[in-house]
């Protein structure tokens, strides 16, 4: 009988995968008090499970000016937190021909078209059909361009016509019926993708959106739980679509509550007074910001600095 040794039978890889999560800001302006809350979930749901927590930039948005600015701003502000992150940092910016090639991917399964609308039509129509905007995504397009024929729309495109690509949530549905996803807070969600509206993946002046972005990312970083704001919430029936047709693994999703100011309202971005930047240069250490951020949270989110 051939000897068995107990090596051979000791099973060293894990098929089980290592939870890894991801804070991802867009560097669109400093970083905020409401950026550290999502940064320090994602970093101790990682910890607490022996994971791993990566960083992303999402400059997507090359129309905006100064984002190398709030990039290195965001590092310093994070250095100073002493938030660390762990791998490579990927920065959405040197990946256009990754999402490029989704893009047409979606196109030869049919589910993109183009749209010639102007924000200013767009409104006109919607006023017309007199449909309420979706409570977190805003305004749903009408889907006008959808019913333009194959051969006006090349023409017009030929022809230099400023265009978008949208999703078509009716074929997408046709196609996944109505996948489900996991959020740690609200339990199971069915994802209906009629409900949210033809979104745009591409334009001119963006050639990927957040959207397109953000779905291709998580599964090329490998990312198992996605921690983040409950503003992006409706958003993940978009991402579950996507990442439905493009057969993609899915995340489990935690939207964490956001912060508010003392009259209720969500603390924006736009308020510099809770920017770290600014919470440094008032004298704060990073330990106060720490404990300011657990007595929000202990009262209902509100951020009384
Ligand atoms: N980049 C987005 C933001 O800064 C967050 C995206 C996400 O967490 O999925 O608001």
């Amino acid at each position: 009988m051939a000897e068995i040794s107990v090596t051979d039978s000791l099973t060293t890889e894990s098929s089980i995968p290592i939870l890894k999560t991801r804070f991802a800001p867009s560097p669109s302006g400093p970083l905020h008090v409401g950026h550290i809350l999502a940064a320090v979930q994602a970093r101790r749901l990682a910890d607490a499970n022996a994971g791993s927590c990566l960083l992303r930039i999402e400059d997507i948005d090359v129309t905006r000016t100064g984002s190398r600015e709030w990039v290195d701003l965001m590092y310093e502000d994070l250095a100073w937190l002493g938030l660390t992150f762990d791998g490579e940092v990927m920065v959405q910016s040197t990946r256009f021909d990754v999402y490029a090639a989704a893009l047409s991917r979606l196109k030869s399964m049919g589910l993109l078209y183009p749209c010639f609308c102007t924000r200013a039509e767009i409104k006109a129509q919607i006023a017309e059909i007199g449909r309420a905007p979706h409570a977190t995504l805003g305004y749903q397009y009408p889907g006008t361009c959808r019913h333009i024929s194959a051969a006006e729309a090349a023409e017009r495109i030929a022809r230099g016509d400023a265009h978008a690509w949208r999703l078509d949530m009716q074929r997408v549905q046709d196609l996944i019926g109505t996948p489900l996803w996991a959020d740690m807070r609200r339990g199971v969600q069915r994802c209906v993708p009629s409900a949210y509206g033809d979104v745009v993946l591409a334009r001119k002046e963006m050639p990927t959106s957040y959207h397109l972005a953000v779905v291709i990312d998580d599964a090329a970083q490998g990312v198992t739980h996605v921690t983040r704001g409950e503003d992006l919430f409706d958003a993940t029936n978009i991402h579950r679509a996507l990442q439905a047709v493009l057969a993609l693994p899915v995340p489990t999703y935690c939207h964490h509550s956001l912060l508010k100011d003392n009259t209720g309202k969500r603390l924006a971005k736009r308020d510099g007074a809770r920017s770290i930047a600014s919470l440094r240069a008032a004298g704060f250490s990073p330990d106060e910001v720490y404990r300011s951020l657990h007595t929000a949270l202990a009262n209902g989110g509100v951020w009384s600095v």
